[in-house]
């Protein structure tokens, strides 16, 4: 007998030689029915492989992360059985699965592949996987695995890498291939499969070697999962940032300024603006005080943070002036420059903690293959702060910087998401710097911090980095994506660093402990993810422009004027449109435009002093006629509705 211990704590008793299949239906038939893959100890494994020891086991279904893996990496045998027929004498090299689907890298030799193969590769698929094949590993010799690849050159590098007695093929139907194992159980379970796209990828991603084409594909249990699937995919293109930036005139990149260099223009820097503002606003209450630092410094003060050692090789290189070894290097980090500040005079703990705020900018040398959009930049702006208190002080200054982040969130539409404390791996101490004492101070004033504020939130030991614990925010968008923003990192390193000390209640000097946070990250991700979460319908407190006037004709010109006059007394940001256009032209651009109102004036409106508010994306409910007080009464209640008191 051997001892199954499952996720719960529960521990079976279980003849050896039974298979996570056994266990399943021991637990209930339905479990057994939506298990398709498995874990024991930690290691992947086929949910037929027989439990020979004592061992943790987890059973996987499709909602999970390791099922959909296990699911997608088995589609991609289908998909090469189904490639070699179509295509013979290709060569397949590596598939596996990602987040989302999997590929499989093939030299097609002399042969093509083009969209119009699509379709017939996708119905060979469900075809070979109606015949519900069962997936089976087997072991090879080193010897035999050379030999069945013997003209494929890149199996045959993949096997020279492996210790014989280790190597193992996957059957399934009349189809094999070199690999580690992970599948499930038959292909009949798999029930859609769609090839997405074609792509260059070069044979273990160095340019140096052969052009593969990568096949990029995705499958599901349903029909329907397909579908849903396909349509987020065009929702999602439709919502990119990169096209909503240029339809809305927020930023541009130009190849002379340089890759990665976002250029704002004027709405875009309006709608940064009032993000800054806004957070500046809310900082200000929580007791943060604004600094400004230089967008370079002396190669040395990076040398003593540290990031020149572990950043200089790979980054923009130091910048040389005339003076003899003078070496300033670009700001990759705002921190440096902030405890330089907190260096600049002597501090009792009475005078803690210090809270200094910057929307610095800083640069990083992205590979110019990783750039992207506004996601990956060269150079962007932080909503940086460093709070430089005591360790005593960690609780509360964790629980200010946290009603802050949800503030932030809550005031954009951001309701959907979790979050993550990074710890130590308490099996490896040396790794981090800092007392243990220190440690456990600000790993509880984490933990205890997240429970009361009452976040959804999970542990991840040895996630923290050397120098501190961390919380992430991981916040969900409108189209399900996860992204990370908002990170709050304790760090005793650069204290260290910089021999930054405080005279306590004992009138000996002592290291404060420091935090950085960023509720946004930093602004050009932050509006790109604002972006595609709203697709640019953004709350009405943050619209550069919150109406738009649309006059009749050019005869309405003065009261329009006049009407703008008064919109601005009321501190509503609008403008007019007195193109001699017609009015349904004039709707439309405005809709395009994601002006939330819009505001029709003609002869009736003049003659009652009323305006026509029509609101965007609500053509069927018609205009209402108001006066301008009851408007921005209107307008404000719509803004009340997102942006809060903090
Ligand atoms: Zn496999
Ligand atoms: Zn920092």
């Amino acid at each position: 007998m051997i001892k199954v211990t499952l996720p719960d704590g529960s521990v079976k008793e279980m003849t050896q030689g039974v298979t996570p299949m056994d266990v399943a239906k021991s637990i209930s038939e339905g479990l057994a029915r939506n298990v398709i893959s498995a874990s024991y100890n930690g290691t992947t494994i086929e949910t037929t492989t027989t439990l020979t020891t004592d061992g943790t086991l987890i059973l996987y279904t499709w909602n999970d992360k390791e099922g959909k893996k296990a699911f997608w990496h088995s589609t991609s045998h289908v998909m090469a059985q189904a490639l070699e027929e179509l295509f013979p004498g290709i060569k397949l090299t590596l598939g596996p699965a990602i987040d989302n689907g999997f590929y499989y890298d093939v030299d097609f030799g002399d042969k093509k592949i083009t969209d119009a193969d699509f379709k017939k590769i996708e119905d060979r698929v469900l075809e070979i996987s109606r015949e519900k094949h069962e997936f089976k590993m087997r072991s090879v010799s080193k010897a035999e695995a050379l030999e069945v690849y013997k003209d494929n050159e890149y199996k045959t590098e993949l096997i020279s890498n492996l210790e014989d007695g280790t190597i193992t093929f996957c059957d399934h139907s009349n189809f094999f291939d070199l690999c580690r194992g992970g599948h499930i159980p038959n292909t009949g379970i798999i029930k859609a499969m769609k090839i997405l796209s074609v792509a260059g990828a070069y044979w273990r991603g160095d340019e140096k070697n052969k052009q593969l084409t990568r096949v990029y594909g995705i499958s599901f249990p349903k029909q329907k999962d397909l579908t849903d699937y396909l349509e987020l995919l065009e929702e999602a293109k439709r919502r990119d940032h990169r096209k909503l930036g240029k339809e809305l005139e927020l930023f541009h990149f130009s190849q002379k300024v340089g890759q990665g260099l976002p250029l704002w223009l004027p709405k875009g820097a309006a709608l940064r603006d009032r993000l800054e503002q806004f957070l500046k606003k809310a900082q200000k209450k929580a007791g943060y005080e604004q600094v400004v630092t230089p967008h370079i410094g002396m190669k040395d003060l990076y040398v003593t943070s540290g990031h020149y050692a572990k950043y200089g090789a790979d980054s923009f290189q130091p910048i040389h002036t005339p003076a003899e070894g003078e070496e300033f290097l670009l700001k990759p980090m705002n921190c440096p420059h902030h405890c330089e500040i907190y260096n600049a005079r002597p501090w009792s703990y009475k005078d803690l903690p210090k809270r200094y705020a910057e929307f610095g900018t800083v640069y990083r040398y992205e590979q110019s293959g990783e750039l992207h959009g506004l996601t990956r930049v060269r150079g962007f702006t932080q909503d940086d702060a460093h709070i430089f208190c005591t360790p005593d002080q960690l609780d509360a200054e964790f629980k200010n910087v946290i009603d802050l982040v949800l503030y932030v969130f809550g005031s954009l539409g951001f309701e959907n998401f979790t979050a993550q404390v990074s710890v130590r791996d308490l099996d490896n101490p040396d790794k981090y710097i800092g007392s243990v004492e220190n440690w456990e101070k600000a790993e509880n004033a984490i933990i205890s911090a997240a429970k009361d504020k009452g976040l959804n939130y999970v542990i991840e030991a040895g996630e923290a980095a050397f120098y501190g614990p961390k919380l992430d925010f991981m916040v969900k968008d409108a189209l399900g994506r996860s992204w990370q923003l908002g990170t709050i990192q304790v760090d005793y390193n650069l204290p260290e660093r910089f021999e930054l000390s405080y005279k306590g209640a004992d009138d000996k000097l002592h290291r404060p402990v420091m935090i950085h946070r960023a509720p946004f990250g930093s602004m050009e991700r932050f509006i790109a993810i604002l972006l595609e979460h709203t697709a640019g319908n953004f709350p009405i407190w943050l619209m550069p422009e919150q109406a738009i006037i649309l006059s009749l004709s050019e005869k309405y010109e003065n009261y329009a004027k006049k009407v703008l006059d008064l919109l601005e007394n009321h501190e509503i940001r609008a403008l007019i449109d007195n193109r001699n256009e017609t009015i349904g032209k004039k709707i439309r651009e405005a809709e395009m435009n994601k002006y939330p109102f819009m505001l029709i004036v003609g002869e009736e409106e003049e003659k009652n002093g009323t305006i026509s508010v029509r609101q965007r994306g609500q053509e069927g409910k018609g205009n209402i006629s108001v006066t301008i007080e009851q408007f921005a009464a209107m307008i404000n209640e719509e803004i009340n509705k997102t942006l809060k008191q903090f």
